[in-house]
């Protein structure tokens, strides 16, 4: 996935998983044509799934994503995700409320590897049973 940032570098995603058992990131650093930089990382995990690239290397959960971005953010709460004109987080505040304040606190051993995702009633909104929720707009 593609981060646009002005101060983030490929160090502070390698640091961003420092904490992170079984959680190696690789970053591209690219063009961005609306901040200083793109950053196109790739996360290897601890999910049961593969990455979709045919590496053959184990895909992060959701989790660990979260962990890892909102690490990103305390650093560059600016920091978009994905495309810029439509952007999967848009900022920090944006990622938190998308998260529903989930990583706020969370730690990898507190992470659920597998959401199962459901509607519960509230448009564009899902819940997994641990109690996590995914918002979009
Ligand atoms: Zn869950």
């Amino acid at each position: 996935m593609k981060i646009h940032t002005n101060n983030l570098t490929a160090a502070d995603v390698w640091a961003a998983t420092s904490g992170l058992p079984g959680v190696f990131a690789e970053v591209k650093t690219v063009g961005s044509r609306s901040h200083a930089r793109g950053l196109e990382v790739t996360l290897e995990g601890t999910s049961s799934r593969l990455q979709n690239n045919n590496s053959g290397d184990r895909a992060a959960t959701w989790d660990e994503w979260g962990i890892v971005m909102k690490n990103l953010f305390r650093t560059d709460p600016d920091a978009v995700w994905g495309s810029v004109k439509s952007p999967a987080y848009a900022n920090e505040e944006d990622f938190d409320y998308k998260t529903g304040d989930r990583f706020e606190e969370l730690t990898h051993l507190d992470q659920h590897k597998n959401h199962n995702w459901k509607f519960v009633g509230i448009p564009r909104e899902q819940e997994c049973q641990c109690g996590a929720v995914r918002r979009w707009i």
